[in-house]
């Protein structure tokens, strides 16, 4: 296959703004956290419609600062879904907490609202729906439940950066919200991430355990020795960001209502392509949402195949077409299932839907008849393996 017939499975959107910009910050000689850093968690604040952003190392650092900030720690429980990248449940064993697991519906691979109900103790303190894909989970009832019971929603928006909920943007709806802006996501700073939240106390104390629990305040305030006093409030982390990587983000936020459309653009057309092909389930933005495609998870109805999802792989890769799996259950994995034992058999949603997910190629640069390529080498492949 050559360079040009191989089709990746994501792609980086880097224009010319953004290399002026980090030439500029380069030149300027601040290569550490300064006044990008600032102008880009201004833009995003405003941009997502909430009074505080904390710019982080990424979306695990900001998920971690979260945890952190809301002071939940050892004896308290987090429900989240097995349906995740593994940060989403690590950061809740970095502060000491136990994660509960909570199944996925099948029509958005979201978590259930209904399946969290039932895993509410006394102990939960939180949960972290993730926004799977970029389509935003159900907020009205994770919302009731979190007022019901008095626990805390930390999203990981770590796919949905511009996306909307019954025309709220996601990051304005629940009480925190981390978003990541790693190298494949749908913008990026090449690793970053950021916090956002209405809550001044927890804005604070997130930027505090970002910055290795520093703080200038109360000496800039009461010492004459304020220029260079400070004091270690608090364990925290070494989870900045440079102005390097924030020259970058201020003009992917920018970019972003563009690099969306693109998204939405491929997504459609991927829909169309599928609409008369019965083994393969197409995913769909449901209800009063704006989805924004980081990923595009088709599922194979394997029942309906002669060949295996592993297979499918094989054949799209042979000619020439990335794909992959997000995502392996979390239970799946031998770290976790060493710590809290073989869970299989419990999440049966999440289960069947990681039989049949392949991940299809979706970024801005991937042209129509590069999706057209896409969409007919998998029909054919499925046509070929009919049961
Ligand atoms: C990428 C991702 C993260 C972590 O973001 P990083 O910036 O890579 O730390 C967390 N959760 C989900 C669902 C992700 O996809």
């Amino acid at each position: 296959m050559t360079d040009e017939g191989y089709i990746a499975l994501s792609k980086p959107t880097i224009g010319q703004e953004e290399i002026d910009e980090v030439v500029d910050t380069l030149r300027a000689g601040w290569v550490t956290e300064g006044p990008k850093v600032r102008r880009f968690e201004e833009a995003f604040r405003d941009y997502v419609g909430v009074a505080h952003a904390v710019a982080a190392s990424s979306g695990t650092a900001a998920l971690h600062v979260a945890l952190a900030a809301a002071g939940i720690g050892p004896g308290d429980e987090v429900i989240t879904t097995p349906f995740t990248f593994c940060a989403t449940v690590n950061v809740i064993l970095y502060i000491g907490a136990t994660p509960v697991l909570a199944d996925i519906r099948l029509d958005d691979y979201n978590i259930d609202p209904g399946e969290v109900e039932k895993m509410i103790t006394p102990r939960t303190k939180a949960t972290i729906p993730v926004h799977f894909a970029g389509q935003p989970c159900d907020m009205d009832r994770l919302l009731a439940l979190a007022r019901e019971h008095g626990f805390l929603i930390i999203e990981d928006a770590a796919h949905a950066a511009g996306a909307e909920y019954r025309g709220r943007r996601i990051g304005s709806i629940g009480d925190m919200t981390a978003f990541s802006f790693y190298a494949s996501k749908n913008m990026t700073t090449g690793e970053g991430g950021m916090l956002v939240t209405d809550d001044e106390g927890l804005a604070r104390r997130a930027r505090l355990f970002a910055h290795q629990g520093l703080t200038r305040d109360s000496w800039a305030r009461y010492s004459h020795n304020g220029f260079w006093q400070h004091d270690v409030a608090a364990l925290g982390f070494k989870y900045n960001m440079s102005d390097v990587l924030a020259s970058l983000g201020i003009h992917q936020l920018a970019r972003l209502p563009h690099l969306t459309e693109a998204r939405q653009r491929i997504a459609r057309q991927y829909q169309q392509l599928f609409e008369s092909v019965p083994e393969i389930v197409v995913p769909e933005a449901l209800g009063e949402v704006s989805h924004v495609w980081h990923l595009f998870v088709i599922r194979l109805r394997t029942e309906m195949l002669s060949i295996d999802r592993g297979r499918f792989i094989e054949l799209m890769r042979d000619r020439g077409i990335a794909t992959s799996v997000h995502y392996i259950p979390i239970h799946y994995h031998s770290a976790y299932c060493q710590r809290f034992g073989d869970l299989r058999g419990q999440f049966p949603n999440t289960e069947s839907a990681y039989e049949g997910i392949v991940s299809l190629p979706i970024y801005p640069s991937l042209t129509e008849a590069q999706v057209q390529r896409v969409g007919e080498t998998a029909t054919d492949i499925v046509r070929r393996h009919r049961r």
